[in-house]
């Protein structure tokens, strides 16, 4: 699994930007200031905020 090149490309490319965990404070802050970002055309903090939702541990996962 570790030298799976084709999972490796879809983690490093994902198709589909993380949702925000419904509930979650965090994520939902995450989440406008990612909509706040992308009006604003900064693609860079728009990729920040993605990777913070993805990453942002939550009970029971
Ligand atoms: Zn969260």
């Amino acid at each position: 699994m570790l030298r799976d090149e084709t999972s490796t490309l879809r983690l490093t490319l994902p198709a589909a930007p993380p949702l925000p965990v419904p509930g979650c404070g965090e994520c939902a802050r995450l989440d406008r200031a990612r909509a706040v970002a992308g009006r604003a055309g900064d693609r860079s903090r728009v990729s920040d905020c993605n990777v913070l939702i993805s990453l942002h541990p939550h009970a029971g996962q």
